[in-house]
């Protein structure tokens, strides 16, 4: 099991931001209304991820450090309606197999703490009840050589972990989540609804240089908040997507958007927006990688088509 695990490693955990998304992640499946990160030295030497969710009993903690242990499937049918973020059972037992692992949670006042050290003997200790789980991710890679020196510089892991973060804020604006990078609080943003958090997470210059644009095509709901042209990026990391609830990267949504915005930018420029698409769960698949911010859509044309759509209309009431 410990080579197992080390090769999903390898699949769920390519560096420390994928590291702290799986975290935050069953943060928010265990119901948590507040996620707090503290990260160090890019998240190469401590990733912590802190939430006021359900928790776990003693058996639950030691069973979430199995493989294929999760506790989110229920039936074969839900995994074709999945509705939670994690569904695979291997983010923790992957994590804790190239790390020092250790875990603090509590479920009906018992409390509990796991430590795992680079995938070695799970050992369960009781400890002080609390509210919700505490992770801490420590010398990450520590036993993988290859993937150690794979790791890029400080620079480039810390603002992966920023990108990733900003997404799963804008994901999950019912969340108060907060991001300490080296001890100093990058990001605090409160639970707060849909709108403030768009605006909380892509900035006021954005909020001041952006429509509001929602429409429906062929049963899909799709609202979008676009960056005027004349507010348009260098790069492609500012544009958004989430569908159904769950931050996706992928080069057909982003292409969509660029060919909405086409007769208004220049080639070279990217578009700064936030595309929200909600459809129906059966005319999209999820599981297309481990690292899930991949999607294949049942008909790629019409999403497509949709988001043509809402982008021309949103850029025709800007006045172009
Ligand atoms: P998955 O999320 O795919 O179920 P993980 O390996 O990420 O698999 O987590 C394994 C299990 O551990 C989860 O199914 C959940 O029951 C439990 N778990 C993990 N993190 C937390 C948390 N922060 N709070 C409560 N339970 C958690
Ligand atoms: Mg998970």
């Amino acid at each position: 099991p410990q080579v197992a695990n080390q090769i999903a490693a390898g699949e769920v955990v390519e560096r420390p931001a994928s590291a702290m998304k799986e975290l935050i992640e069953n943060s928010i499946d265990a119901g948590a209304t507040r996620v707090v990160v503290r990260i160090a030295g890019a998240g190469k030497k401590r990733i912590e991820v802190d939430d006021n969710g359900y928790g776990m009993s003693a058996a639950d903690a030691e069973l979430s450090l199995q493989r294929h242990a999760t506790s989110k499937i229920a039936s074969s049918e839900d995994l074709h309606r999945i509705a939670s973020h994690g569904f695979r059972g291997e983010a923790l037992p992957s994590i804790a197999s190239v790390s020092r692992f250790r875990m603090q949670t509590a479920s009906d006042g018992e409390g509990v703490e796991v430590r795992v050290d680079g995938g070695g003997e799970t050992v369960v200790k009781p400890a002080a009840p609390r509210k919700g789980t505490r992770i801490e991710v420590l010398d990450l890679f520590l036993n993988t050589p290859a993937r150690l020196h794979f790791m890029r510089t400080d620079k480039t892991e810390e603002s992966a972990i920023v990108d990733t973060f900003r997404e799963l804020a804008l994901a999950n604006p019912g969340v108060a989540m907060r991001l300490e990078l080296d001890a100093r609080t990058r990001f605090e943003f409160a639970l707060q609804d849909e709108q403030a958090r768009v605006q909380a997470v892509m900035g006021q210059g954005f909020a001041d240089n952006s429509v509001e644009q929602r429409i429906e095509h062929e049963g899909m709901q799709i609202s979008a908040w676009l960056g005027l042209p004349t507010f348009h990026h260098r790069d492609s990391t500012r544009m958004m997507f989430l569908v159904n609830g769950r931050v996706i990267r992928d080069k057909q949504l982003i292409a969509a958007l660029r060919a909405g915005y086409r007769d208004v930018m220049f080639h070279d420029r990217y578009p700064v927006a936030v595309v929200r698409l909600e459809i129906d769960p059966a005319d999209v698949d999820v599981n297309v990688h481990p690292a899930k911010r991949e999607v294949r859509f049942k008909s790629p044309q019409t999403v497509r088509a949709g988001i043509v759509a809402c982008v021309r209309a949103g850029i025709e009431r800007m006045g172009h």
